[in-house]
């Protein structure tokens, strides 16, 4: 692996135009897809990617994890391939007005950037509470498991995350006590029929669920003391992005996320692209308000085909994209597939349940990290958020059956 000081100071292509430099920084689902797209639409720019860790993290399994399933190794620099430069290190700041980028104390000009640092949980007063967004953090909350045989599992925040949790604990753990709390029931955003099988199964896999009366991330002293002394509380309340993009002087939401336009352009910055969970619709557009590995990797693969189309000096095509459906796991043997309209988001009828639904959330995973590779091996681009024909069956199939 290169380190920094040589990758800037490689030479170029003595007596030849040097090569344009794109840096994207994070290799999770959006920054990966980014570089794979760029490399594929354009032989001749300099890609590096910077990320804080070795490997790439499946971040969408660490419930696994923390119901004790090991992680698989993938490690980045094989990811990418050998024509994409990856650099282990952590970044500390954007000057965004002379195009220089802070890694552990060395500054890297680019001519373009990709800005994909995620994700990590939503934090302000639930510092000590455990997490499951880094893989350390679900691993630490697991071993925590392990030690307190006599705890039960408090899980803050019952939405996707926090369900899929709850129940893949449930399949480890028959005897734990284990309860969700929210202000809103498990599952409120799903159709009528998805919510019914979501219940039974919360109801079948004894998981008990409390209204919670006070914002927990505002108010300290919503988790009583007992409730601490006889459970491990996990934060499942939602995401929250690195502050470092507001500090570096990009706009910002208030959970750090960068406004983007429809070419995920940072405002006043059309040479960086923010893709994945940092990013969010401004400039009077409509929001993207998911943060999911879902988005991530469309709006990734868009980043790195936008780039090259900018360097190219062509217009970029404007981003579209829609939920077509939503998968959650309920522990290794059932799950739900929850089909959706792709103007409004809205749950639609159609839906799958049981195993065929497990089976379906697994083969996404799966493709998560298959995807990339065959588009790294093929040189072809294998990844497409465009509804494929097959997904339009499969919805088509559940829709007739609901
Ligand atoms: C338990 C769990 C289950 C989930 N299940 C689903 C699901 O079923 N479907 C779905 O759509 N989504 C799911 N998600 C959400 C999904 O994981 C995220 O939306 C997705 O990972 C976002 O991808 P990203 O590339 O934007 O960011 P990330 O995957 O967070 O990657 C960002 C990368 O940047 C690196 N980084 C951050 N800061 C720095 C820095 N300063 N310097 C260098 N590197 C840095 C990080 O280490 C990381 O490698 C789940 C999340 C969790 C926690």
């Amino acid at each position: 692996m290169p380190v920094l000081s040589q990758v800037w100071l490689m030479p170029r292509h003595a007596g030849m135009k040097p090569l344009k430099k794109v840096i994207i920084l994070g290799g999770g689902y959006a920054g990966v897809n980014a570089a794979l797209r760029l490399r594929l639409r354009n032989k001749d720019v300099e890609i590096t990617l910077v990320n804080d860790r070795s490997d790439f993290i499946e971040r969408i399994r660490n419930h696994e994890l923390a119901a004790g399933r090991s992680a698989r190794q993938l490690p980045l620099s094989d990811v990418l391939g050998e024509d994409i430069r990856f650099v282990l290190g952590r970044v500390q700041k954007i000057d965004v007005v002379t195009r220089q980028v802070l890694i552990d104390g060395q500054t890297c000009a680019y001519d373009m950037l990709i800005y994909a640092l995620g994700s990590g949980a939503l934090s302000r007063n639930a510092q000590h509470l455990h997490t499951i967004n880094s893989r350390e953090g679900a691993e630490r909350f697991h071993a925590d498991l392990l030690s307190r045989k006599d705890h039960g599992v408090t899980i803050l925040g019952s939405g996707l995350t926090g369900i899929e949790l709850a129940t893949e604990l449930r399949e480890r753990f028959p005897d734990r006590k284990i309860t969700l709390m929210d202000r809103r029931q498990p599952g409120s955003h799903l159709g009528i029929k998805a919510q019914n099988y979501l219940n039974g199964t919360l109801s079948d896999m004894r998981i008990g669920f409390e209204i919670l009366t006070v914002d927990p991330l505002t108010n300290s002293g919503f988790v009583s003391d007992t409730e601490k002394e006889m459970n491990l509380v996990v934060n499942c309340m939602g995401f929250q992005s690195p502050d470092l993009a507001r500090k570096s002087g990009l706009r910002c939401d208030d959970k750090n996320r960068v406004f983007v336009n429809s070419h995920l352009q940072a405002e006043g910055h059309p040479e960086i692209l923010v893709a994945g969970d940092a990013a969010v619709y401004g400039f009077g557009l409509q929001q993207i308000t998911y943060a999911g590995c879902a988005t991530a990797m469309p709006m990734g693969t868009y980043a790195g085909e936008t780039a090259a189309r900018i360097l190219a000096g062509e217009n970029p095509t404007e981003f579209r994209y829609g939920f077509t459906f939503q998968c959650i796991s309920l522990g290794r043997k059932k799950g739900i597939i929850q089909f959706l309209d792709k103007r409004t988001g809205a749950a639609t009828g159609a839906v799958l349940t049981g195993k065929t639904a497990a089976a379906f959330k697994e083969l996404i995973c799966r493709l998560t990290v298959l995807l990339p590779k065959l588009e790294r091996k093929t040189r072809l681009p294998f990844y497409t958020w465009r509804k494929t024909r097959i997904m339009k069956r499969i919805g088509s199939l559940a829709s007739k059956a609901a």
